[in-house]
């Protein structure tokens, strides 16, 4: 993320608002964006044709506003979780006939963790059963009070089926865009982030970018995570050829060698040579932390917290039902109280952990505390990927004294490693089509298939991983126990060496 510069304040010019819209399912998000798109998009513009390139920019009084057109937070908080803002102001549609839902409490959660305004737009108020008071009194109840009460939300009545309420609500979101300082150097740096990618048959890669700043250029050589490309065509959501596009500007490029991840940050490098070095670095890092021990996110967190690089720990609560979310936020609250550190609780909602909590939490670096739910398969494989803790419980008086170990920095791990067995190298053998094999000495307790291994040479660590065959004389087994000899191999490593001590260990989960 260094890879941006910080900008002289005197260069700095006024750019488009960038707003993504959020919301409960079904409350609107698709509508509002088609009924925002064609009221005012190309504006004497005959057809107005557009293409879904997942942003598109209209003009109100004369000053344009960009949309990013991927409803839902996925696009929001994976730009997040990559260190970019995501969006500038956040207009949360709530349905007037169905209120505030749990939807609609997550995205708030998550436009405040990124301290993006909310603009409330009021939606389906032509639905008879539309009970716009009700609902504002439940946005007032979850802090979102209309200025119209004296709070500082202003809320919008819409109809985005009916295009009713639109010319209103890119009011208000200039109106709160002017309160805010959103500028970009025009010519300094070009930075921004990848809003969506795909293959195209014909045309190859084919990726939306948002420019934060700067001004892309047809030409350009562009890096995204590991992609990267000159520039050969680029153009706007009208589907038109553009040749130059500034800040807060979305464009379709083609001409970038892989499709990069959504969210991931983009700049424009100088020339291919050092295009190419800086990504031959990131898939050299990426290796190595596929390689690198497993880190307890959570302990590491905590030990931050402990040498002081954080004063505040941050949690995402998830709960089976409101009655034991209540009794756990408010024994939190008294533990912060009687703590220097601030625990922080982004988001506390009744459910299992789902993938959306742990983007939050990456985006966020929270901690997910789990009361008497469950984390789903994806949510469990994607805390893996972006190295999120999620620590689930059955009492809650567990929950609260893990917290309570962890401000005074007495935590015990949730997973400890346990070592079963170590041995020595005794000879190397060179088998054909297989490759190194190690004969080796088992000098305590075993080694079994299936367990970690730790290959150390003089005290350093040379290898982590599994074996990838384990035989006592000529046959597999399964384990060799202190005072065997074996042949053992290591999936993913030859240079096994006589005299390397090996350890076997496995991991053992402590349920709370
Ligand atoms: P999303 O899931 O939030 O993207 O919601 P959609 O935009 O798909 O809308 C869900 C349903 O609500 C669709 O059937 C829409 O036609 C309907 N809808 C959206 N806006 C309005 C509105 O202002 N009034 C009425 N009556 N229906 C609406």
């Amino acid at each position: 993320r260094q890879l941006i510069a910080k900008e002289d304040p005197r260069f700095l010019q006024p750019r488009p608002p960038v707003v993504t819209i959020l919301g409960h399912v079904d409350h609107g998000k698709t509508t509002l964006l088609d009924a925002i798109r064609h009221t005012n998009v190309a504006a004497g513009e005959a057809g107005g044709i557009t293409q879904h390139i997942g942003a598109y920019q209209v003009e109100h009084k004369g000053r344009l506003i960009t949309f990013l057109d991927t409803p839902g937070h996925a696009a929001f908080t994976a730009m997040r979780s990559r260190g970019a803002q995501g969006a500038d102001i956040v207009v949360l549609v709530v349905a007037a006939n169905d209120g505030v839902m749990p939807q609609t409490r997550e995205a708030i959660a998550h436009a405040r963790a990124a301290r993006v305004p909310i603009i409330v737009a009021l939606n389906k108020i032509d639905r008879p059963d539309a009970n716009p008071d009700f609902t504002k009194r439940q946005l007032a109840e979850v802090g979102l009070v209309p200025d119209e009460w004296g709070g500082n939300t202003i809320v919008v009545p819409v109809s985005a089926k009916l295009k009713q309420g639109i010319e209103d609500l890119l009011e208000a979101i200039l109106l709160v865009s002017d309160s805010l300082d959103i500028k970009a150097n025009p010519n300094g740096q070009v930075f921004g982030t990848v809003i969506e990618a795909k293959i195209d048959r014909a045309r190859g890669v084919v990726a939306t970018l948002l420019v934060y700043n700067g001004t892309l250029e047809a030409g350009d050589i562009v890096v995204a995570g590991t992609a990267y490309g000159r520039i050969r065509a680029m153009f706007d959501f009208r589907g038109r050829k553009l040749r130059k596009a500034g800040p807060s500007t979305p464009v379709q490029v083609m001409g970038l060698n892989e499709v990069p991840d959504a969210g991931e940050l983009f700049r424009v490098y100088a020339n291919e040579r050092e295009a190419r070095q800086v990504v031959e670095e990131r898939l050299l890092q990426r290796q190595q932390r596929r390689q690198a021990l497993p880190k307890a996110s959570l302990e590491d967190l905590f030990s931050k917290v402990q040498a002081g690089e954080t004063q505040e720990l941050r949690l995402i609560i998830k709960a089976d039902v409101q009655g034991s979310l209540e009794p756990i936020i408010s024994s939190l609250n008294d533990l912060s109280k009687e703590s220097e550190i601030r625990i922080n609780i982004l988001h506390a909602e009744t459910g299992n952990v789902s993938e959306s909590d742990v983007m939050l939490a990456s985006a966020s670096h929270a901690i997910i505390l789990g009361f008497n739910v469950q984390a789903d398969h994806a949510a469990r494989r994607l805390a893996e990927s972006e190295g999120v803790s999620i620590r689930l419980y059955d009492v809650i008086y567990r929950l609260t004294e893990d917290i309570e170990k962890a401000l005074k920095g007495m935590l015990e791990p949730m997973e400890k490693e346990v070592t079963i067995g170590k041995g020595t190298v005794l000879a190397v053998f060179h088998i054909s089509k297989v490759g190194n094999v190690a004969g080796c000495r088992v000098l305590q307790g075993e080694f079994r298939r299936g367990a970690r291994v730790r290959i150390r040479r003089k005290g350093e660590i040379v290898y982590e991983g599994e074996f990838a065959s384990l035989k006592h004389e000529k046959d597999d087994v399964r384990e060799v126990r202190a005072g065997m000899e074996c042949g053992a191999g290591f999936k993913g490593f030859d240079d096994i060496q006589v005299g390397d001590e090996i350890e076997c260990y496995i991991i053992e989960r402590k349920t709370a």
